[in-house]
């Protein structure tokens, strides 16, 4: 263990010269921070994404211009140094070429060698504003020690070979320099780029933290820390100050989009603390997630994911039988859909699927084929525009009284679904989308104000 901090910085925090200089303040500011993360300058990625699908010229000129114009504004802002504004142009070249072999043919493999591009451009820019604040800094190409499997777009770090290159070609280094390098990006056994996942960089953070010994990542995004609630939807929503790791990982899982969701895995294996924080106010303090926090309270925060879908399945084959569930299960499996709640009855089984953790997202998760499949085995009901609401907290399916206060609040709602039990720290419920913000804003205003 170290005194070495991972400071992660998002795309808002990178989004201009003011937002980089505000996070170079930050960086600066305190010497134990010696590696920088960065997130690709805001709108930059979606952009790629665009051109990632691939479009035709007009639209594909209109994008890459608009990427060009975002950094270019912060390029400008610097003292001119050819030698960066070379780097710069023939990044944007490659993105020109790549989108448009796009336009061609889109593939897994060739979007993320596109979408990398946006983490590549900023760490340099910021690299290069370091520097010119007086301070000697060193940009570090990340895919040389975050290696990661083929599953392009959402690819699974090897832990034990980033331990390895970690401690062989970044660690070294920390001692005499400011390391400078890219969340989100990693690659595969043959070279090629592949990336975490979209909001991948938080996750990167914690992943070089543990590779390294970090003594802690701080994770600097556009909110002050984390909320009991979304407080867009109540006002009153209050900070936490400090939140046990099981606690935060159950809030990231269900919806409070603050931290990717798997940040925290790194983190409690390596227990080590993770601090969020707001770049555009580092005075204001933030949450810091970690192993023992002093006396956990029994509510801890709300969390809402909308857009779920219910699945039913009915089959009186299910009476006294046994082995129906696996070949639920193995259906599911087969299609790469991760389930997320489940509750069952005698002759039937209603689950959620967990859009996160499936190989595609969104709507496209219920395929024909899925669906047929699972009709040849029972009757299959789809219920859409639900929502989870999940109560986080400690100790909530031991201690005495939740049901009557949590209840009493839901009473004039519809309530779909309830999971309970498996987890002490969450009780969850599936309402119709149109009551979600209702019931969190009552079940803030009774259990949290
Ligand atoms: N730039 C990537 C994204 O927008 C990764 C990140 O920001 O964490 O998803
Ligand atoms: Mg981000």
């Amino acid at each position: 263990m170290t005194n070495t901090i991972i400071a992660k910085f998002g795309g808002t925090s990178v989004a201009d010269a003011d937002a980089m200089n505000r996070s170079a303040d930050i960086v600066l500011s305190n010497p134990d921070v010696r590696v920088v993360v960065l997130s690709a300058s805001a709108g930059v990625t979606n952009l790629l994404v665009a051109l990632a699908e691939g479009c035709e010229q007009e639209k594909r000129h209109d994008l890459i211009d608009q990427i060009r114009r975002i950094q270019y504004a912060i390029l400008g802002s610097l003292r001119e140094s050819v030698v960066l504004r070379e780097e710069i142009d023939r990044l944007l070249e490659n993105i020109t070429m790549l989108s448009e072999a796009a336009a061609l043919a889109t593939s897994a493999a060739l979007t993320d060698e596109l979408v990398s591009h946006g983490e590549l451009i900023s760490t340099l820019l910021f690299v290069e504003l370091v520097r010119q604040r007086g301070v000697e800094a060193e940009w570090f190409d990340v895919r040389k020690v975050m290696r990661t499997n083929d599953r392009f777009g959402r690819a699974e770090p090897d832990t034990r070979a980033l331990h390895e290159m970690a401690q062989l070609h970044l660690a070294p280094r920390l001692r005499e320099t400011l390391i400078v390098t890219q969340g989100f990006i990693g690659s595969e056994d043959k070279g090629r780029t592949t990336t975490l996942g979209r909001g991948g960089s938080d996750y990167t953070a914690a992943l070089l933290g543990e590779a390294l010994g970090a003594a802690r990542v701080d994770i600097w995004t556009d909110v002050p820390g984390i909320y009991t609630t979304d407080p867009r939807i109540v006002p009153a929503a209050r900070r936490i100050d400090e939140i046990g790791f099981s606690e935060a990982a159950e809030m990231a899982t269900f919806g409070a989009k603050i931290l990717h969701p798997a940040t925290l895995l790194p983190a409690v294996r390596s227990d080590i603390p993770v601090f969020v924080g707001s770049s555009k106010d580092p005075a204001a303090g933030g949450t810091l997630v970690c192993n023992k926090t002093n006396q956990p309270p029994l509510f801890r925060a709300l969390a809402l994911r909308r857009n779920q879908t219910l699945l039913t399945l009915h089959s009186l084959n299910m009476l006294h039988a046994r082995g129906f569930l696996a070949e639920v299960f193995g259906i599911l499996a087969r299609h790469s859909i991760s389930v997320d709640l489940i509750t069952t009855s005698e002759v039937s089984v209603a689950l959620t699927l967990d859009t996160t953790g499936s190989c595609t997202s969104g709507n496209s998760l219920l395929t024909t084929a899925l669906l047929t499949e699972l009709s040849s085995l029972c009757r299959v009901e789809v219920e859409e525009n639900l929502a989870l609401v999940a109560l986080i907290g400690n100790d909530l399916s031991r201690a005495c009284g939740v049901g009557k206060e949590v209840f009493g609040v839901m009473e004039p709602f519809n309530i779909r679904m309830i999971c309970y039990g498996a987890s002490s720290h969450n009780l969850c419920f599936l309402v119709p989308g149109e009551n979600a913000e209702h019931v969190i804003q009552a079940l803030h205003k009774n259990l949290f104000e």
